[in-house]
């Protein structure tokens, strides 16, 4: 007897659409001789599937067990239908079902059969800068609209040829329901300027080869290029730039090019080579012929794999012309946004590119290259944003919908959604009216793109942070999150933590409080409130910005509070580097504590040792002294410095010993290489003896480190030895930024726990 047939409903959630999702179903069904259809919906994929009961059943497994590489099944849901008896298994258009919520893609990197294409001259995409398939190219970037069809995307001026759409209606076929699919004969195309008449490839190419600066329209935005062994070139990029001595990213063809100048580890390797590609962060070797002007006074490279076919063929030799790496950096102006669209490229961009390379394929969301650095084997996110955003962070229960509108720098929002946080891209420090208004025109698609209604509005302390004022000024009900709680708490919800922790949140700057500047601080935290357990001893910040600007005012602080006597350390290098004058005025503010406040900031106390220790005085970033502190510290050095705790709680940690004792090893010739590495580990030092006492206080064994301090590979590395040693539980940072970037995550999380949960609705 024929077994009874059986027609199901099967719903499937997640991140499964723009991946292959659909055709890798049609396959699967036809495999089984199964009938139905498949759409995508704006919550993910809707099939109904019918056929023998136990097929249906084998169907199902081998969804599960083996679905296309970049998906994300969140959650299946089957139910029962009656049996229709139509045959054959087909796609049917897109459901618009306006009130789900679907996981968007980010943009995926080009996969190794598109490549093969691209460099195959048989093939009828050779040299087709815009070659990708369900498994890769623009997604995020791309769409304007969920779900994710291709009239709903940056595309759909794009008539696909017959090739193309045969391609496209097979489902046995890679690029089956691509919805960027494209080739030379119907897809977006390149342009070069000044020469429009020439070919544009190898006329970039030439211009990079003559040492000229090219405006480059990349996947999430315009990118600046020159040739990364051409000095003057890149001194010319920097000057044109007009900013600070922030390293620019390179891009390299292969790994044996980046084997040639930096160390890569096998978790490097591993980052590299993802679907994300972003750029790592890696140990530069003391030979690389690399310009000095890509990474001034810095011992590391971030560098990059290139990710669209434009890249690629940038990147490969061609009429005799090669790159061992080209700078690849931001096509923006000083701190603003990246360009996106060509009449702003050339209007922005011409003072600093002798040439642009673009295309006429819009960029509708701007995502920049994301940044990350291995440690203990993964990656850690520096900046979150191409390849990783909008990929959600997994909350474990559902919340409440708010939105977090994050610090002021490296500013990100996030807003919830069921049992997710979606993470903004990283959108900038908002100190111009471009990234003010990058921040509302994100929060505006995302909410749209997530359906997303926020009940309530979360935002800093600080009053007068942009983020803050913006927060305001929305109305309805705001709640305010101290910084470095929300430090915490993100690192809590990305580790999926619950119940108390002890926080360590280590940065430069965050308003308390009690209104000082805090940076050094232990807490111990929970989701919705915190107790300040112990920070390091305040000392005047005076000036405000200009403190951070130049490390010398907080080296004067620092000898101020050791010593008493304003005579004490006038021996020491640093004074010849600053006027006598300039310093008897910051003394005066100090003494009489004008345009002062206090802080127990951790990255002010980096600065004063920098600047004591000879290393840097003035700088043109925030962070960049301590940096360079870290670059030269000498490793294998056990030694480090006494300090003091105060009486508490809160408890003050007090440097005071250390800086005497580093005062003495500067008069006695100690290399500032053996000070720093000693500084380095009397941090790391005090961050073991005050958990230990936290814990034996609150019995607390689960330590989570965040701020941006953390991102120190040497003070990281040394404090988790520290703790892991006295016997606790660390957490880390991975899928969002330690700095102020993952702050809104932090933020949304507090936010939504404090939030009443409304009464629960059936989905
Ligand atoms: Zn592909
Ligand atoms: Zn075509
Ligand atoms: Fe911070």
């Amino acid at each position: 007897m024929a077994p009874a047939t059986a027609r199901k409903q099967i719903r499937v959630r997640g991140i499964v659409q723009g991946i292959g999702f659909r055709p890798f179903v049609v396959r699967l069904a036809r495999q089984f001789q199964l009938n139905g259809h498949v759409r995508n919906t704006a919550e993910g994929v809707l099939m109904e599937v019918e056929g023998a009961p136990g097929t249906i059943e084998q169907f199902l497994q081998g969804m599960a067990a083996e679905p296309p590489p970049f998906a994300q099944i969140e959650d299946t849901l089957v139910t029962e239908l009656t049996p229709t008896g139509a045959t054959g298994f087909a796609v049917q258009p897109s459901l618009d079902e306006r009130a789900q919520f679907a996981l968007v893609s980010p943009d995926l990197a080009m996969c190794a059969e598109c490549r093969r294409e691209v460099t195959d001259p048989r093939n009828r995409r050779f040299g087709y800068p815009f070659t990708n398939c369900t498994h890769c190219g623009p997604r995020y970037s791309i769409i304007r609209e969920v779900p994710y069809d291709r009239p709903q995307t940056t595309m759909a001026g794009f008539r696909m040829c017959r090739a193309c759409q045969a391609e496209y209606d097979d489902p046995e076929n890679r690029r089956f329901h691509a919805q960027p699919n494209a080739c030379p004969v119907c897809g977006p195309s390149l342009t070069v300027e000044p020469d429009a008449g020439a070919e544009p490839i190898p006329e970039a190419h030439r211009l990079l080869a003559a040492g000229h600066i090219l405006a480059i329209k990349g996947l999430g935005g315009f990118q600046l290029a020159c040739d990364a062994e051409n000095d003057p070139a890149v001194r010319l990029l920097r000057q044109r730039k007009r900013r600070s001595d922030k390293p620019f990213a390179l891009m390299a063809p292969d790994l044996a090019a980046i084997e040639e100048f930096c160390f890569v580890s096998d978790a490097d390797r591993q980052a590299l080579e993802g679907p994300q590609r972003p750029i790592v962060i890696l140990p530069r070797r003391p030979d690389a012929p690399i310009s000095p002007a890509v990474a001034p006074d810095n011992q590391t490279l971030g560098v990059m794999l290139p990710y669209t076919p434009l890249h690629n063929l940038l990147l490969a030799h061609s009429g005799g012309i090669s790159f061992r790496a080209l700078v690849m950096t931001s096509g923006n102006l000083s701190e603003e946004p990246l360009v996106t669209r060509n009449d702003e490229a050339r209007e922005r961009l011409s003072a600093i590119a002798d040439g642009f390379l673009c295309h006429n394929r819009d960029i509708h969301t701007r995502v920049d290259d994301s940044v990350v650095r291995t440690f203990e084997g993964r990656p850690t996110l520096l900046r979150r944003a191409r390849g990783y955003a909008p990929y959600p962070i997994d909350l474990g229960a559902e919340r409440a919908e708010v939105l977090a509108c994050g610090g002021q720098f490296k500013n990100t929002l996030c807003l919830t959604k069921g049992r997710y946080a979606l993470l903004s891209q990283h959108l900038g420090d908002l100190e111009n009216y471009e990234t003010l208004e990058f921040f509302r025109e994100t929060l505006e698609r995302m909410k749209a793109l997530f359906r997303v209604e926020p009940r309530a509005v979360i935002h800093d302390l600080h009053p007068d942070y942009l983020s803050t004022r913006f927060a305001r000024e929305l109305g309805g009900e705001t709640i305010a999150v101290q910084h470095h709680h929300a430090h915490i708490a993100s690192c809590m919800a990305e580790n999926h933590l619950q119940g108390r922790v002890i926080g360590v949140a280590f940065d430069g700057t965050g308003f308390g409080t009690d209104g000082q500047i805090w940076g050094g601080e232990f807490l111990v935290a929970d989701l919705t409130a915190f107790e300040r357990l112990a920070h390091f001893r305040y000392v005047p910040l005076a000036g405000g910005d200009q403190a951070v600007r130049e490390p010398w005012r907080m080296a004067l602080s620092y000898l101020l509070d050791a010593f008493g006597a304003e005579t004490a350390g006038l021996d020491l290098p640093l004074w010849a580097a600053v006027p006598a004058r300039q310093r008897d005025v910051v003394r005066t503010m100090i003494r009489r504590g004008v345009n002062t406040v206090q802080t127990s900031s951790c990255g002010r106390l980096f600065d004063a040792v920098a600047s004591l220790t000879g290393v840097r005085h003035e700088v043109t970033f925030e962070g960049q002294a301590a940096m360079q502190l870290e670059t030269i510290a000498e490793p294998g050095i056990e030694a480090s410095y006494d300090f003091e705790i105060g009486s508490g709680p809160p408890w003050q940690v007090d440097f005071r010993p250390a800086i005497r004792t580093l005062i003495a090893d500067m008069q006695q010739r100690v290399p500032a290489a053996a000070i720093s590495a000693k500084f380095h580990n009397t941090v790391a030092d005090v961050i073991g003896y005050v958990c230990q006492r936290l814990r034996t206080a609150e019995s607390l064994n689960r330590v989570c480190l965040s701020g941006g301090a953390f991102q120190n590979q040497y003070l990281l590395s040394r404090a988790v030895f520290q703790l892991r040693s006295r016997g606790f539980e660390v957490f880390l940072h991975c899928q969002v930024p330690p700095n102020d970037g993952g702050l809104s995550l932090g933020q949304a999380v507090i936010g939504a726990h404090l939030l009443k949960p409304k009464a629960p609705t059936r989905r």
